[in-house]
């Protein structure tokens, strides 16, 4: 492709722009990951990551996308054949149901539309018709990266603990962690999936599991055969500040400084700041006279925006018209959603010039395809954004 002038704009919902000091520490030169200059930094992104999934627990670091630290969690925790119970809340819950099948696991999948997030009552009611107790585990997404739909996890937690069902709790946090709010201890997530290249701006390639003891003890007894994946190797080595096998040393040196990024501006404000982008986006989409694919409120990601376009009209033909135009990617839709809606992502390293630069991306598109709309989205988004700054004087 011939060079397009000017910076590329990759507002999908991840991988997510990095910025140039976790670029910078990437670039520094591979050290011997069985050194102590490596022990050192062992040791601190190992401590360091806890804190990002706001937990005391052990959390494992694979050199994986986030679809390994997916397995991860299965195989180190349950059996052949064990049941586990899970939520259609769109395409990632449905690719993490699919992968458990492949395992041999027995699945229960509760539908859904793909519109809205973990109905916690629903959750509760099937776990109470489980006397027997067959149910091991309860695995979910937290924002469902599809359809931009945040469920509450703690409501699930309450769900298993009025049930009385002793399931462990699963949660995959891939596209919320570091960009919304989450706690694995406090709403008691007996697993929590990562992975690196959304909230924590890191490139593709490093995924996470956060371990509860009751995982861990579950794990002791879990008959599934694993060993690039097993959790009692790594955490014998991680006790030292080292690994295994040869860790992805240059992205664990970004990771570190991604970490001191995220406490130095504060997790509240990168939580802040990451809803007040979403509600920015969410004026314009409506100013323009669309649908957000997230049919609650409540349940907004402030991650991502699902949009959906007029019937008629395609969204991946929108995609590529911006792309051409304006050197800007928007995520696509996924499974049923292909051409129906697009998305935006607004997680990560980014301000506000980037969520209007991007929303100007889409209303340029918008009217070079053809799409009926009302113009004024982005001056919707900027009043918005000029009228509350409580981000920046929080940062002040
Ligand atoms: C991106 C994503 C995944 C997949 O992670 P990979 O790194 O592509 O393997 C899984 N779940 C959610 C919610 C995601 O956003």
């Amino acid at each position: 492709m011939a060079h397009q002038p000017g910076r590329h704009f990759l507002q999908i919902p991840g991988p997510t722009n990095t910025p140039l000091p976790v670029l910078a520490a990437i670039a520094k030169p591979t050290i011997d990951h069985r050194g102590p200059e490596f022990q050192a930094l062992g040791r601190e992104v190992l401590a360091g990551i806890r804190t990002i999934f706001q937990t005391e627990d052990p959390v494992i670091i694979y050199p994986a996308s986030g679809t390994g630290a997916w397995e991860a969690a299965l195989v180190n925790t349950l059996s052949p054949g064990d049941r586990v119970l899970m939520v259609e809340t769109g395409w990632f819950a449905t690719l993490w149901s699919r992968m458990a099948k492949r395992l041999g696991l027995e699945v229960e999948l509760l539908p859904g539309d793909w519109r809205s997030g973990v109905k916690a009552d629903a959750v509760e009611a099937r776990l109470g018709q489980d006397r027997g107790g067959a149910v091991k585990a309860v695995a979910v997404v937290h924002n469902e990266t599809s359809t931009g739909v945040t469920s509450d996890i703690a409501s699930v937690r309450r769900a298993l603990d009025r049930a009385g069902h002793p399931a462990l709790l699963m949660v995959d946090t891939i596209s919320s962690l570091g960009s919304i709010d989450y706690h694995h201890e406090e709403w008691g997530v007996d697993v929590t999936v990562g992975g690196s290249q959304k909230g924590l701006m890191l490139p593709p390639g490093l995924s996470f599991n956060a371990i509860s003891q009751k995982a861990l003890a579950a794990s002791r007894d879990a008959g599934f055969p694993r060993s690039f994946w097993a959790w009692d190797e790594m955490l014998a080595a991680n006790a030292n500040g080292f690994f295994p096998y040869t860790p992805a040393t240059n992205m664990l040196q970004g990771l570190k400084v991604a970490i001191d990024m995220l406490h130095d501006e504060g997790l509240d404000n990168v939580f802040a700041r990451h809803d007040r982008a979403a509600e920015a986006t969410r004026r314009a989409v409506r100013h323009w006279g669309f649908e957000i694919q997230c049919a609650d409120p409540r349940e907004y990601s402030s991650a991502l925006t699902a949009v959906r376009l007029p019937e008629g009209h395609s969204a991946d033909r929108l995609r590529a018209e911006i792309l051409r135009r304006s050197n800007l990617s928007l995520g696509n839709g996924l499974g049923p959603l292909a051409d129906r809606v697009f998305r935006i992502g607004h997680l990560g390293d980014f301000h506000d010039l980037m969520v209007t630069g991007t929303l100007s991306g889409v209303e340029m598109g918008l009217a070079a395809c053809g799409v009926p709309h009302r113009p004024g989205g982005v001056e919707a988004a900027m009043s918005y954004l000029n009228g509350n700054l409580a981000t920046a004087r929080a940062a002040e």
